[in-house]
């Protein structure tokens, strides 16, 4: 099967919604995934229409503007990818990267253990990152030790369970910071499974802890896999916004990307990515 089969992969009915996407995620191939989203055009170095470095320059905007801050930053639902955290490890000592699959911590090891093996090399966005920190391209190696010395642990997470990481993952008074990219719309059947998931990881943040949120806009799938179709909850700004209210956070900037027509390479159908930057306010 291609990755343009148009079957569904996985079946619905409004009681099995949440076991219904993990049986979808049980067919995800990192190695795939990344070549259909972290490879050119969506990430082409040299355009600044790319979605890619759109999202890079978000981050590193979000983790220089000064209000981030403290000790203990949480990946949620990294899967196999490491470009959500180049900006994040120049400011929190601590980086805990999670996900659901075991396949997708794998790959993770396998870089954070710098043995070979990886499906990614990491170096342009590496590069990249610190281009925009205003070091030299070749600090990159500087930038990949200093964010191995970072990340402390790869941890299982479930973000539809109302304790989504294990209870001795994180300091009693919660972590400082929250990153999650596509994750939530991509692994919740309907919007309110969203809205919830979102209350079950702002849980994990201290008072006043910030959630750095990257997503999808106005996609109902993609593909994790060759013919590995998985739904997506399509989301437009104003949802996103009345989510993040409902679940406790108070929003600072909302930033939207829309996509090129030469970005929509039929591994999905987004139309656009939002970069949401909150603070929790009802811990
Ligand atoms: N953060 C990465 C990125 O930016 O490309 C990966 C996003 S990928 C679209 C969605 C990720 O959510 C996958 O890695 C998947 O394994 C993970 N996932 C699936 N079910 C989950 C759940 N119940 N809780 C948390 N993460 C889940």
């Amino acid at each position: 099967r291609g990755i343009n089969d148009n079957e569904p992969s996985c079946a619905f009915s409004p009681d099995n919604g949440v076991a219904a996407m993990a049986a979808c995620y049980q067919r995800f191939d990192p190695a795939a995934y990344l070549q259909y989203n972290y490879t050119p055009p969506r990430a082409d170095f040299e355009r600044k229409d790319s979605i890619v470095p759109w999202k890079l320059a978000c981050l590193h905007r979000a983790f220089t503007e000064g209000d981030v801050s403290g000790e203990v930053l949480v990946d949620i639902g990294s899967g196999p990818t490491l470009y959500q955290v180049l900006s994040a490890c120049e400011v929190f000592n601590k980086v805990l990267l999670t996900d659901f699959l075991e396949v997708n911590r794998q790959e993770l090891r396998r870089w954070l253990q710098d043995e070979g093996g990886c499906n990614m090399d990491w170096t342009p966005y590496l590069q990249h990152v610190c281009k925009l920190e205003g070091r030299r391209p070749s600090a990159w190696m500087e930038k990949a030790a200093k964010l191995r010395q970072a990340i402390a642990d790869i941890l299982p997470v479930d973000v539809h369970s109302p304790q989504p990481l294990a209870p001795d993952a994180l300091p009693s008074g919660g972590a400082d910071c929250l990153v999650s990219c596509f994750c939530l719309e991509s692994v919740s059947p309907d919007l309110p499974a969203f809205t919830r998931a979102l209350g079950h990881i702002g849980r994990l943040l201290r008072p006043s802890g910030h959630l750095l949120l990257i997503g999808a806009l106005g996609e109902s799938y993609y593909f994790g896999g060759p013919g590995v179709k998985i739904p997506v909850v399509p989301l437009n700004e104003g949802q996103v916004c009345d989510s993040l209210k409902e679940s406790g956070f108070t929003l600072i900037r909302l930033e939207v990307y829309t996509l090129p027509q030469d970005m929509r390479v039929g591994v999905d159908d987004v139309t656009g990515v939002f970069f949401a930057k909150q603070r929790i306010t009802l811990n």
